[in-house]
């Protein structure tokens, strides 16, 4: 069996579905469970919809349920058998039906529960999962439709679920193996549902876990996750177009890089995969022929000291400065406590004798953290800023690496530096405005003449 993961681009129409089915068609012969994103920009939708009816807007987070419905149903009707046409159509029907009364329900209360954004979020999997298996009876595969709600097992932390892998995994191994032997299994990503049933979703981007999850759960030979780019490249072509592919590149790189911003995976895919020492591949939909990204274990060694750089923008800087630290213990402790509290991870910290400075990406609770914050010492916050981190696979233990990064970051002002606590990490804090010409000086330096076996 292997795992082959389709995201919001892969599935975004009925022609984009299509290359799919020709895709799976390939590779019929390994058993693919197939899981799929929202189509297109769907859950970027569905949640601006809920936005709506929060603010009491209900006629106009109406009138967009009516054109997601279409949507679907324009692209869903080119790709289905006529015998399960009225099917298919009441189905998505009954869907868009609880949709509204999901906004109704939250335009009467003029708020919207973590939980309540779970239910309308989760509505874009559900979707695109059912119209993909149905495309695939239509495109001559047999296919059958798993509720990953049934399967995917998580806790309550409702819009940031976390996975209870032993509940999960023997319902994976139950339902999908006896399946996959002659059918095509279709499976939505970034859908999960509490012990009691209630949806929960795994965080935005989560599909690409869930394809792991499934993955580790059901022993799969390799976990595909097929996008919108060649594989996992050398830079964040959004920042800088024109990096190079990485043909291999360890578990521990990649996920690394997926923390630190490279948006192409989520950062919790590779830990079922690693956990199992199953190999994760990144293949471009479009361009299914290239080879991709292969990300294994044992990576084979690498001429080139850094194999990508990561950027994360809308990057918060907490200053916080206080006398009393002076000599003084558990004052780190006090200030971690506050961001615990109020459930913000903190990226990157350094220290100086009377002053820490930390990054923050979700501001969400800002206000909260400052106010209490400023009961223990001065605090000082600066946003747009934007967190480089050049991973390779011992930046610690390679001489050299730290000056060639700081000669190719000439006249650029740097705010913050860490290093040293991964051996595979150098990271470094940007103005927003800095951040392309760092990125592009780097790229410049590290990227110059690449080795055959790694890069392509
Ligand atoms: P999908 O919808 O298939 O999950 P995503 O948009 O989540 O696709 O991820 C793919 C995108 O990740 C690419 O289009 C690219 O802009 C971005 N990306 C960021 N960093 C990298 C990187 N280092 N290599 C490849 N893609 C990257
Ligand atoms: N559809 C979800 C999102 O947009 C999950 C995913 O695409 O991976 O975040
Ligand atoms: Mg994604």
């Amino acid at each position: 069996m292997i795992v082959m993961k389709f995201g919001g681009t892969s599935v975004e129409s009925a022609e984009a579905i299509e290359r799919v089915a020709s895709i799976v068609r390939a590779r019929l012969q390994r058993q693919p469970v197939v899981v799929v994103s929202a189509m297109g920009k769907t859950t970027n939708r569905l949640l601006a919809l809920a936005r709506l009816a929060a603010e009491g807007k209900q006629a106009d987070a109406l009138a967009q349920v009516s054109e997601l419905r279409e949507f679907h149903w324009n692209e869903a009707r080119r790709m289905v058998i006529p015998e399960e046409k009225d099917n298919l159509h009441a189905s998505l029907d009954a869907h868009f039906e609880e949709l509204s009364h999901m906004v109704a329900e939250i335009a009467q209360v003029e708020a919207i529960s973590p939980k309540m954004v779970d239910a309308v979020s989760s509505l874009g999997e559900r979707l695109s999962s059912i119209i993909v298996t149905h495309a695939f009876r239509y495109f001559g595969m047999p296919a059958a439709h798993v509720d990953s709600r049934t399967v995917v097992i998580t806790d309550t932390r409702h819009t940031q679920a976390a996975p209870f892998f032993d509940l999960t995994y023997p319902r994976l191994q139950a339902a999908i193996p006896p399946l996959a032997k002659s059918q095509v299994v279709v499976m939505g990503g970034f859908i999960a549902s509490t012990r009691d049933g209630v949806a929960t979703t795994l965080g935005r981007g989560g599909s690409d876990f869930t394809a792991s999850i499934i993955g580790a759960g059901i022993g799969a030979e390799e976990i595909q996750i097929w996008t919108d780019v060649d594989g996992m490249l050398t830079c964040d072509p959004r920042i800088l177009p024109g990096g190079h592919l990485i043909r291999t590149i360890s578990f521990d790189e990649a996920a690394e890089l997926a923390y630190f911003g490279a948006k192409v995976l989520h950062p919790a895919t590779v830990l079922p995969a690693m956990d199992k020492n199953i190999p994760v591949l990144v293949l471009n939909s479009r361009r299914p022929e290239v080879s991709g990204t292969r990300i294994v274990n044992q990576p084979p060694p690498c001429k080139n000291p850094i194999k990508s750089i990561a950027c994360k923008t809308d990057i918060t800087v907490v200053r916080i400065h206080s006398l009393r630290m002076l000599m003084a213990y558990g004052f780190l402790r006090r200030i971690f406590e506050v961001f615990d509290r109020f459930q913000t991870p903190v990226d990157m910290v350094t220290t100086s004798e009377v002053s820490v400075s930390l990054t923050i990406d979700n501001p969400q609770k800002l206000n909260e953290i400052r106010l209490e914050l400023e009961g223990i010492a001065g605090v000082e916050v600066e946003q747009g800023r934007a967190i480089v981190c050049v991973v390779g696979d011992d930046i610690r233990g390679t001489p050299g690496i730290g000056a060639r990064i700081f000669r190719a970051l000439e006249g650029v002002n740097v705010l913050m530096v860490s290093q040293g606590s991964s051996k595979l990490n150098f990271s470094f804090l940007v103005d927003a405005a800095d951040l392309k010409r760092a990125v592009a000086g780097l790229h410049n330096e590290f990227f110059q003449e690449l080795d055959p076996e790694v890069f392509a």
